[in-house]
């Protein structure tokens, strides 16, 4: 078939891309700083969510929003402070602040120093939960930031995600909870 004989055929126009829609349960998140700028890599890595870890052997969890060690962090949703926690057993000096929503979604703040005591109510946009510390200490060179990471409770009502046993060892709930990506309820689309 000479290609002269063809004529040519209109390229059908893509389908536009629909916005990618929040899932109903999943409200749209209040800025944790005032300025919003995912981390970019580094010599430890990159800060999207899913960016590889450890060589490849697993993927970042959350999302690392930079920020000056000092910045204010204010809570992204209502809800209630249910731990003041420790991000590396070997350095009580890191902390971070978890705060469970009312439908059980959980937010842990990472790098952040408490200014809020367990068990507070906090309201989205409004909140001091802390400040961000610094990691150099710990990371030399890193681009210091706020590690941003989300899941689901398995039971809404739950508001301690590493209850004590009845022999009085803790059980990591918060480890099997299904993680959310923040970035789209964070940077929504225009
Ligand atoms: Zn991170």
């Amino acid at each position: 078939m000479s290609q002269k004989s063809v004529p040519p055929k209109a390229i059908p126009a893509l389908p536009k891309m629909p916005r990618p829609a929040l899932p109903p349960s999943l409200p749209a998140l209040a800025r944790p700083l005032a300025h919003l700028e995912i981390r970019k890599r580094d010599r430890f890595g990159e800060g999207h969510f899913g960016a590889s870890r450890d060589g490849g052997r697993r993927r970042h969890m959350g999302l690392d929003l930079v920020a000056l060690p000092g910045t204010p962090v204010t809570s992204p949703l209502d809800g209630t402070v249910t731990r003041l926690g420790w991000p590396y057993g070997n350095d009580p000096s890191y902390r971070y602040v978890e705060v469970t929503a009312d439908a059980g979604l959980v937010v842990r703040h990472f790098y952040v120093a408490p200014e809020i005591g367990l068990g507070r109510r906090v309201t989205a946009g409004e909140t001091c939960l802390g400040t961000v510390q610094d990691l150099t200490r710990r990371y030399p060179d890193i681009t210091n930031h706020l590690h941003f990471e989300m899941r689901q409770a398995a039971d809404p009502a739950c508001r301690d995600h590493r209850p004590r046993d009845t022999r009085g060892r803790r059980r990591n709930l918060y480890r099997g909870y299904s993680v959310i990506d923040p970035t789209p309820l964070l940077f929504i689309p225009a």
